[in-house]
């Protein structure tokens, strides 16, 4: 399927703008129109990207032949329920929906109608995650730091669903094993949910996660660092700077590293190696809806769809009634 695909988003909000802008300017798709049950803000976002604003989700949908949803989660499993019931691809905002039932749901729909689920796990698609397919990761243990300051934005989920989950659906990408067992606990500071928690995962193979999120911080931190056999690598999502140590024998040449300095291990000879690996300037949301598009046109695979969306959910949500449990 080549002819481009007709798209209206639902939710023009904070996110929703950026939607509207790079639907917009991708080749292979036309942005029919825009739908917010706010209809100022959507006249308004309507007005500065030239494009129709329907005060009737009907309307929009009778025209379309897929969505995107950019409303907070708590509709999500509302609207996307509707727009798959009339034929529709869905490409849904993280997190999926608010349950794992409302998830499995989705998920079970969009088979019976022959649509698209994909969901916006952004962070996928990092540049500075992005050179780490170069390295063969077989993670032993990985730690996660994601502190942001305070917004309203977000708060209407705790933040496990609102911020640790962006680092769930990294680690689940990045762990190939089972969860074995989970460990968390959190406190609430200024919501009457949780704003700071810190989970551990082990996964069957032995790999370890621990994970930190808080939506009370002065600076925006998203750090990961992963530690495997002979490699540790640190990567800062926000300055999109990625830094790679090996421990390799000592006569091989590694094409990218920046130094090498020897280490004796006993009788071993070998080299610590360090690569800064380019950081590619990518437009994230870009290349993610793109690939929405190129995967309902059969030319891509949805880099998130509805089951890792509702994995990383299951994971998230199953740390949140931990976290609850342990403030009881
Ligand atoms: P927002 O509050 O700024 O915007 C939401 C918009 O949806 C508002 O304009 C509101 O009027 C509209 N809306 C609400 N209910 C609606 C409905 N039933 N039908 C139509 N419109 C409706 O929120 P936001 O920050 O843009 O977040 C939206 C979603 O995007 C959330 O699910 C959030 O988790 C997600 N998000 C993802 C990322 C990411 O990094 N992937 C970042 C921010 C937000």
């Amino acid at each position: 399927m080549n002819e481009k695909i007709r798209i209206g988003i639902i939710g023009v909000g904070h996110l929703g703008q950026h939607h509207v802008k790079h639907f917009n300017s991708l080749s292979s798709a036309r942005l029919i129109g825009i739908h917010d049950t706010n209809q100022g803000r959507a006249q308004e976002i309507g007005q500065r990207f030239s494009v129709d604003s329907f005060p009737g989700l009907g309307d929009l949908l009778d025209v379309v032949d897929a969505v995107s949803i950019v409303t907070p989660t708590v509709s999500h499993a509302k609207l996307a329920t509707r727009c798959m019931e009339e034929g529709k691809h869905v490409f849904i905002e993280k997190p999926i929906t608010k349950t794992v039932a409302e998830a499995d749901g989705l998920i079970k729909l969009s088979g019976e109608k022959n649509v698209l689920l994909q969901v916006g796990h952004i962070e996928r698609l990092n540049p500075a995650l992005l050179p780490l397919k170069d390295f063969n990761l077989q993670p032993k243990y990985i730690e996660v730091q994601r502190l942001a300051p305070y917004t309203v934005r977000g708060t209407d989920v705790p933040v496990v669903l609102d911020l640790m989950i962006h680092d769930i659906d990294i680690i689940l990408s990045l762990v190939d094993s089972p969860v074995k067992n989970i460990r968390a606990s959190g406190v609430s500071i200024m919501t009457k949910s949780v704003d700071i928690a810190n989970a551990r995962i082990r996964f069957k193979n032995g790999t370890v996660a621990s994970i930190t999120a808080s939506r009370i911080a002065k600076d925006r931190v998203r750090k990961i660092k992963v530690f495997q056999q002979d490699m540790y690598a640190t990567i800062d999502l926000s300055l999109g700077l990625t830094e790679v140590y090996r421990i390799l024998d000592s006569q091989k040449k590694d094409p990218v590293a920046i130094f090498t300095a020897p280490l004796e291990q006993g009788e071993l000879q070998r080299q610590i190696v360090y690569a800064k690996p380019v950081v590619k300037k990518i437009d994230a949301l870009n290349m993610e809806l793109g690939n929405f598009i190129g995967s309902i046109q059969g030319r891509e695979k949805p880099i998130v769809d509805g089951a890792a969306g509702r994995e990383a959910l299951a994971v998230a949500t199953k740390i949140h009634q931990m976290i609850i449990e342990d403030l009881l």
